[in-house]
């Protein structure tokens, strides 16, 4: 069983992934454990971003070393609030303001145009200076809604309208989210990637 390392101290974050990534022979620990300094994400895109935090795990533990950056492009804001999603509406902000500001900034753009997407950028590196990442990416498309619906799930998926259930991820059945979702997905690429090329043994 080889470690890799999780760019993450969420514990939720962890079992999902060695939910999926059962079956092949790798464990995944998050980076807490190592107490691993967080890096500053200064990248511009999320797989940079992606890349910057597994590499810094990786640096700091010697293991490989996995990182996920994600979050949500809407195409009438010029991709915003792309990499910032998560502090969209301040340092300190939580979702409610998040969403709040979204849909201030969207006002009454017509519904046909507030399409809008969750990007995953998964990164690993087999050791830090790795020059051939493993990087796999996935898309999520969606609307954004007039008002937000549910309340299952977290950040702006009570604004996020998926077409084909008629539904917004916040009212999604938490496992049919998973099986859509960009994370899901980006996930799933990264478990056929190793199921195909699995980690080198640990140099003696
Ligand atoms: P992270 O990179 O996974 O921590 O995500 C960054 C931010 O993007 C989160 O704080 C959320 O605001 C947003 N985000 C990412 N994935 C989702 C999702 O599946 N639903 C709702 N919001 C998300």
């Amino acid at each position: 069983m080889r470690k890799i390392v999780l760019a993450t101290g969420n514990p939720g974050k962890v079992r999902e992934f060695n939910a999926v990534l059962t079956g092949l022979e790798v464990e995944i620990v998050p980076q807490s454990a190592f107490a691993v300094p967080e890096v500053e994400e200064t990248g511009l895109s999320f797989v940079e971003n992606a890349l910057l935090k597994a590499r810094n795990a990786a640096r700091h533990t010697g293991l490989p070393a996995l990182a996920d950056d994600s979050g949500l492009v809407v195409d009438a804001l010029e991709g915003a609030p792309g990499i910032y999603s998560a502090r969209y509406a301040g340092p300190e902000a939580n979702d409610r303001a998040n969403i709040a500001k979204l849909l201030a900034e969207l006002g009454e753009t017509p519904a046909e145009w507030r399409g809008a997407r969750f990007h995953c950028a998964l990164a690993l590196l087999r050791h830090a200076a790795d020059p051939m990442p493993l990087i796999c990416q996935a898309s999520w498309e969606g609307l954004i809604t007039f008002e937000p619906y549910g309340d299952g799930g977290f950040g702006y998926d009570p604004v996020f309208l998926v077409p084909s259930e008629a539904q917004t991820a916040a009212e999604l059945d938490p496992a049919v989210k998973n099986r859509l979702s960009h994370r899901g997905q980006a996930l799933a690429q990264l478990a056929q990637a190793l199921k195909l090329n699995p980690l080198p043994p640990p140099p003696n």
